[in-house]
């Protein structure tokens, strides 16, 4: 099938207001996609509008909480409504959720982190494909992690929810292989975002050096390199590769 060039494709990004998903709309847009942002938080999801159209691409928003199922239907049917098709996703909206030992972690925070990290993912997934079926063609990314392959001590809702990120994508690529529809993850290690800021892993700069010599590269990931990752795996140069969870990891697993 003859593949669209960039400036014909739609990408819709979730948790598109912050972090690698702001960098994403970005890097989509730079590549000459429209870009539907989504997020939680909308005054953070006009802001990238603006800075997409900043940059001189095309971009709108839609409010939409990925856990909740109409609200992901209704960001799939909003970026239909406002582009007319969708050709790639980003799933890559997340929480980092609380510290704590299987234990002892409160029972509602670690479903919310399951809710939106794992259910979230698949109920995005659910309404892209849908709408990918209808085109024949399509390409979906899920923001994963480097706990979807490896554990992390006192984030074991996050490990759990990240490695269930990689199965469903496994399971989607061989359900949709032969639709013209792929699906891969990608799986960064330690970005420099707010979410790592928030989890006090950037603030206090011996906590910091200690994160960054988990990696080989010593040093934190960019969001941009996340980013451009993701745009990759949707594009013409990914075309054989489904079903895949690419690390951009600066060696952690490499240990
Ligand atoms: P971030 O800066 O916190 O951005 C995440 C965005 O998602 C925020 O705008 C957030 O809104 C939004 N969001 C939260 N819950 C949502 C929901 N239920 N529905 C829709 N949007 C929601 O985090 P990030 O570091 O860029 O992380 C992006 C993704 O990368 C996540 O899936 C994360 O697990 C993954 N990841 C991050 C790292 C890292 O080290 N940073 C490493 C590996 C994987 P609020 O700000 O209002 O909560």
């Amino acid at each position: 099938m003859h593949e669209r060039s960039w400036k014909d494709k739609v990408a819709l990004v979730t948790g598109g207001g912050s972090g690698i998903g702001r960098a994403s709309c970005l890097a989509f847009a730079r590549v000459g996609a429209a870009v539907m942002v989504s997020d939680i938080e909308t005054v953070h999801g006009l802001e990238t509008v603006r800075l997409v159209e900043q940059a001189g691409g095309r971009a709108l928003f839609v409010r939409a909480d990925v856990s909740v199922a109409s609200e992901a239907q209704a960001m799939v049917a909003a970026t239909v409504a406002g582009f007319g098709r969708l050709d790639c996703a980003f799933n890559n909206a997340g929480i980092a959720g609380a510290r704590g030992t299987v234990a002892d972690y409160e029972d509602a925070a670690w479903e919310r982190v399951i809710a939106v990290n794992l259910v979230g993912v698949r109920l995005c997934m659910k309404h892209e494909l849908k709408q990918m079926l209808i085109q024949g063609s399509g390409a979906i990314v899920n923001n994963a992690s480097i706990l979807g392959t490896v554990g992390f001590a006192g984030a074991s809702a996050y490990v759990a929810a990240k490695h269930g990120v990689l199965g469903l994508t496994k399971a989607a690529a061989l359900e949709y292989g032969t639709s013209g529809i792929r699906v891969n993850a990608v799986c960064p290690g330690f970005i420099e975002t707010p979410m790592l800021e928030d989890a006090g892993f950037t603030t206090d700069p011996a906590v910091r050096a200690s994160i960054e010599a988990l990696h080989p590269m010593n040093r934190l990931g960019r969001p941009e390199e996340g980013a451009d990752v993701a745009v990759w795996l949707c594009g013409p140069e990914a075309s054989f590769i489904t079903g895949h969870p690419l690390l951009i990891d600066g060696g952690y697993i490499a240990r």
